[in-house]
C-alpha cells in the first residue's frame, strides 16, 4: 500500500489516517454553477484577505447566519463596519443552537448594530467591482461593499473517494475511526463518525476532532476503545461566551435556566430524565457541570434544572448516584 505525493515520491504505509478537514461550502445558486469572487472564511489567507477588505464604515453582507456568520458579524461591528446577515431559515443559528438561543443571539446582534434578515432566499449575486448586490426570491435587494459566504463546510473527501473508500458527506468510519478499508482511518472534520445519540456526521468542532484523533491513533496501534461522539463546541457572539454540548433538537422537553442576576442562561433538553443537550450563555460554571452530566448519562430532575437557586454543582453531585 502506498501514496503518491506531489514531489513525485511514493510513501509506503501499513496504516493511513485521513485528517484532511473540510472546506467552506460555496454558494450554488443553481445546480450547475458556483459564484466566484465572494469572500469566505476558512484559512489564514481568507482571514488576512478579509481584514484587508473591511474598513471602518464599509457595509458587509454576510450570506448565512450560522456560527461563523454570527462570529463574523460581531467582529465586523467591532471594526467599525456594518454587518448585514441574510439567513434562509426563519431564525439565526437554528441548526447548532436551536430556536431559543438563536432568537436571543439575533437580538444581541441587533443591539450592537447588525442588520438581520431571516427567511431570505438568494437568487442572484452581482459582483461588479464598484457595486455588489444580492437579490432575493421575494424581490428584496441588499447592496454592500463586499459579500461573505458562510453557508457551512464540506468535508475534503476527493482523495478518499479516489482511493475507493465509502464516503457520504465525510469518510464513513466506525466508532474507532476505521474506514471501509481496515488499513485506513479518518478523524476530524473529514470523518463521518457515529454519534452516541444515533446516526453519524462530520461534527466540525475542535474538541470532537481532537477526541477522534486520539481514538483513531489508539485504534491504529491496536488499542481502540469505541467512542461514539457527543458534539461539544463554543463560540463568542456579540460579546457573549456560548458553550454547547449534545444534540439540541430531538424528543423530550426544553428547560430554560435563567441566571437570577440576569446575565445569562442555560437551555437544556431532557428526555426520560436524561440531559441530552445544554447550551449556556455566559454560564461557564453551570456548563462545566451540565457537560459532565451529559457525558456520564446521569439522570436529573427537570425542576431542579429550571431552578437557578439550586446549584448545577449540587444537581451533578446528586445525579452522580444514578446512571441512565
Ligand atoms: C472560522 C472558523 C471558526 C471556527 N471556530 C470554532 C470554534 O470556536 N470552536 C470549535 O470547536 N470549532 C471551530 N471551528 C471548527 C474547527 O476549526 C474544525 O472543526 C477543526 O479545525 C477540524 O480539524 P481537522 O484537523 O479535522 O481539520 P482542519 O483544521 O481543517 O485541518 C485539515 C488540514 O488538512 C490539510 N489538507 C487538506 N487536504 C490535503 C491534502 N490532500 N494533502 C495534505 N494536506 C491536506 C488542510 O490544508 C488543513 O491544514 C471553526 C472553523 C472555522 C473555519
Amino acid at each position: 500500500m502506498r501514496i503518491e505525493v506531489s514531489s513525485g515520491s511514493d510513501l509506503k504505509f501499513d496504516k493511513l489516517l485521513f485528517a484532511t478537514g473540510s472546506r467552506a461550502r460555496s454558494l450554488r445558486l443553481d445546480a450547475h454553477s458556483e459564484t466566484p469572487g465572494l469572500y469566505s472564511l476558512r484559512t489564514l489567507d481568507d482571514c488576512v484577505a478579509l481584514q484587508g477588505a473591511i474598513s471602518p464604515g464599509a457595509q458587509v453582507i454576510i450570506i448565512g447566519g450560522g456560527l461563523i456568520g454570527c462570529e463574523l458579524a460581531t467582529t465586523i461591528q467591532k471594526m467599525g463596519a456594518k454587518a448585514i446577515i441574510l439567513e434562509t431559515a426563519n431564525e439565526l443559528l437554528l441548526r447548532v443552537l436551536g430556536k431559543t438561543i438563536g432568537s436571543w443571539c439575533r437580538e444581541e446582534l441587533e443591539a450592537i448594530g447588525v442588520e438581520v434578515h431571516t427567511g431570505v432566499s438568494i437568487t442572484h449575486v452581482d459582483l461588479d467591482p464598484s457595486f455588489r448586490e444580492v437579490r432575493c426570491g421575494d424581490g428584496r435587494r441588499f447592496s454592500g461593499d463586499l459579500a461573505i459566504v458562510s453557508v457551512g463546510a464540506e468535508p475534503v473527501t476527493a482523495l478518499a473517494e479516489h482511493a475507493g473508500l465509502a464516503c457520504a458527506r465525510g469518510i464513513i468510519v466506525n466508532s474507532v475511526g476505521m474506514a471501509s478499508s481496515d488499513t485506513v482511518y479518518a478523524a476530524g472534520d473529514v470523518a463521518s463518525w457515529p454519534l452516541r445519540s444515533g446516526g453519524r456526521r462530520s461534527l466540525e468542532t475542535y474538541l470532537n476532532s481532537q477526541n477522534q484523533a486520539a481514538v483513531a491513533a489508539g485504534a491504529m496501534l491496536g488499542k481502540g476503545e469505541p467512542a461514539p461522539q457527543v458534539p461539544i463546541s463554543w463560540t463568542e457572539i456579540a460579546g457573549h461566551r456560548i458553550q454547547m454540548m449534545g444534540e439540541v433538537t430531538g424528543p423530550g422537553d426544553v428547560v430554560t435556566r435563567v441566571d437570577p442576576g440576569g446575565t445569562g442562561m442555560t437551555v437544556c433538553r431532557l428526555n426520560g430524565g436524561e440531559l441530552q443537550s445544554a447550551v449556556s450563555i455566559d454560564q461557564s460554571a453551570d456548563f462545566s457541570f451540565a457537560s459532565k452530566i451529559i457525558e456520564r448519562r446521569m439522570l436529573v430532575d427537570a425542576e431542579s434544572i429550571r431552578d437557578p437557586l439550586i446549584r448545577m454543582k449540587d444537581i451533578f453531585k446528586l445525579a452522580a448516584k444514578t446512571v441512565a
